[in-house]
């Protein structure tokens, strides 16, 4: 089977669903598609669209597929980093470098499904589990909370298939120790091409959301 990939430079979605619902979407560049993974740049200001509670926050953790579609999708600008993803090939999470005012300021492992494309982009299922990796490699687990309350759930993942998202982690904590790829300073000191404009969700995507005036802006 051929796959088809996007070109360099690009504009495509990084999607994240909860069973019928879009939950999480950032408008990125794509800056490689090859045999060693996908490589997308999300700077700054670019449109970003997440689940929001009635206080404006973040819908975190909710135990239901149903929350999800509860709740408005808000169209929002991705503030305070750029950030470089790598998803490699088949591969259980995606590695994020982030960075701000252009200088490097740590890693990022977000266990999820393998990457599924489609025409204007990427679907994974976030796993909630994250890892939080420092500069010098010292690193944590992140949302532990809001992984075990979702553990056992339907829609979400039972107690074995957590453990094998843990072991994922578990994979990339062995890598981050060692200093290994992608934890190695490869791309720590990435810039993007000068003349990339902001990326911009598609019409599909901000037909979805409650809250169009960021585009305004
Ligand atoms: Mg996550």
């Amino acid at each position: 089977m051929t796959t088809t990939r996007f070109p360099p430079g690009q504009e495509i979605v990084r999607r994240y669903v909860r069973g019928p619902h879009l939950t999480w979407a950032q408008a990125t560049r794509v800056v490689a598609d090859d045999e060693s993974g996908l490589v997308l740049w999300l700077p700054e200001g670019a449109d970003f669209a997440y689940r929001i509670n009635p206080d404006g926050g973040a819908l975190r953790g909710a135990p239901t597929i149903e929350a999800y579609g509860a709740v408005p999708l808000a169209l929002r600008r991705w503030t305070d980093y750029d950030v470089l993803l790598l998803h490699p090939p088949g591969a259980a999470h995606s590695v994020w470098w982030f960075f701000s005012g252009g200088s490097f300021d740590g890693w990022y492992v977000n266990l999820e499904t393998p990457f599924v494309r489609r025409t204007d982009g990427i679907e994974v299922v976030d796993h909630h589990l994250d890892i939080v990796v420092e500069p010098d490699r010292t690193w944590r687990w992140k949302d532990e909370d809001d992984f075990a309350r979702c553990t056992g759930i339907a829609g979400f993942w039972d107690a074995e298939q957590a453990a094998e998202i843990r072991a994922e982690g578990q994979r990339a904590v062995a890598a981050i120790e060692a200093g290994r790829f992608p934890f190695d300073g490869t791309w720590c000191d990435v810039a993007p091409d000068p003349t990339w404009a902001r990326p911009q969700l598609p019409a599909a995507v901000v037909r979805l959301t409650d809250d169009q005036s960021a585009r305004a802006s």
